[in-house]
């Protein structure tokens, strides 16, 4: 069994843990499309030294000091990925250790953010040959846990969800819609399935049969693009002793999160069903962007409960988590405003800051002597 350490945060810079924590954010550059480049785009987006990302058009692309004085075309961000950056890198560089923090038993979460199209599938789910950031946290996960403790005292939990047209839908077990309700966890659709797994290889074929259940509306502005927003939650539960032996037990939960197109309604020529669709899609990411701005604006009210996405994100946007934003961008100039305004809100989230991210842990109660519990215990005891 491992052994509590001292310290309640994963210090880093200053950034993950302790008493200032904020939103880590990073921008994601795709490579230039196929379509994109047939209808003669240009690339109106350059990433310098891995951190500053400059919008070139109507500038010289190299004119990166007219670029600085102008704003909304410089940012800076903790990490920018250009086109080549590989799935791994984006994993370890955004995610690694928010997935050790959860073995520690903190929250944290990853989203992606950005217009249809930028890549924010892409990064989270991937491709079989290339997976992306939800299956290598997976991997991951249950490699460091195979390294820890070869007694199977982790357990994993695993649900996936959908917030599509306002209404909550479980991608495991598709049927009524799921309703939100607030207990002492925080925000929690009601009858959520929570698989138990056991395997990376488990875990993948449950994502596969969760997407396959996602709902998906082609769209004039992308065929296959998701209007859904899709949330893993992994929650990781064991026991470790404290220095006084006794045993306590740790829950760490994880939410990845593939957001729909950031995109304005407006954008696409969305009818009927789809206008209604994107009217839905806006409130919840309208709320997303007023909760962002009363965030950062330091308000006492964080209007959480305007939208199902908000209340699912409450944990991770204003309470004690890791958090990351990945913001996906396409490199193109047909691109150019909506790059523009994934980039504006990528850098207004830099300014959220987080409540302290210490581990969720409860002192187990002495049980009954002669209990399944008991004898649990005293092996646990034994083993030090
Ligand atoms: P979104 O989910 O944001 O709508 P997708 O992830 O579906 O966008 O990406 C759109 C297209 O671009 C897909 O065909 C995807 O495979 C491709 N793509 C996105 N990002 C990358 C990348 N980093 N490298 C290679 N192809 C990418
Ligand atoms: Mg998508």
């Amino acid at each position: 069994l491992e052994k509590i350490e001292s310290s309640a945060c994963t210090e880093k810079n200053g950034i993950m843990g302790g008493n200032d924590c904020r939103i880590l954010v990073f921008v994601r550059l795709r490579p230039m499309a196929k379509k994109e480049k047939e209808v003669g785009s240009r690339c109106c987006v350059k990433i310098v030294n891995k951190r500053d990302v400059y919008l070139t058009e109507f500038a010289n692309e190299n004119d990166y000091l007219r670029l600085k004085r102008l704003t909304g075309r410089h940012f800076t961000f903790d990490a920018s990925f250009p086109d080549s950056t590989s799935q791994y890198e984006v994993y370890t560089t955004t995610t690694a250790e928010v997935v050790e923090a959860v073995l520690q038993g903190r929250n944290g979460s990853v989203f992606c953010y950005g217009a249809t199209g930028a890549g924010k599938t892409y990064t989270m789910l991937g491709t079989v040959d290339n997976p992306g950031v939800m299956v290598l946290a997976i991997k991951d996960l249950f490699t460091k846990i195979r390294q820890r403790s070869c007694d199977g005292n982790h357990v994993v939990h695993l649900s996936y969800l959908e917030v599509y047209n306002e209404t909550v839908r479980d991608l495991l077990s598709p049927g009524r819609p799921l309703v939100l309700r607030e207990d002492k966890q925080g925000i929690v659709a009601a009858g959520l399935t929570q698989y138990r797994a056991y395997s990376t290889d488990e875990v993948m074929q449950l994502l596969q049969r969760g997407n396959q259940n996602r709902t998906t509306e082609p769209t004039h502005a992308n065929e296959t693009s998701s209007r859904s927003h899709a949330i893993l939650q992994v929650v990781v539960e064991y026991r470790v002793k404290d220095a006084s032996m006794n045993v306590i037990n740790r829950v760490g939960k994880l939410s990845l999160i593939d957001l729909a197109g950031s995109e304005r309604a407006l954008a696409t020529d969305q009818r009927t069903l789809r206008s209604l669709e994107g009217a839905n899609i806006n409130r919840s990411l309208l709320a997303l962007s007023s909760c962002i701005n009363a965030l950062v604006e330091g308000k006492k009210h964080i209007p959480y409960r305007n939208s199902k996405l908000t209340q699912l994100l409450k944990d991770s946007l204003g309470g004690a988590c890791n958090t990351v934003m990945i913001a996906n961008i396409s490199p193109s100039n047909l691109s150019f405003g909506e790059t523009q305004n994934t980039l504006h809100w990528a850098d207004r989230a830099k300014e959220i800051r987080t409540k302290a991210c210490e581990a969720n842990e409860e002192e187990l109660e002495v049980p009954e002597t002669g209990t399944d519990q008991a004898k649990l215990l005293l092996e646990l005891q034994k083993e030090n």
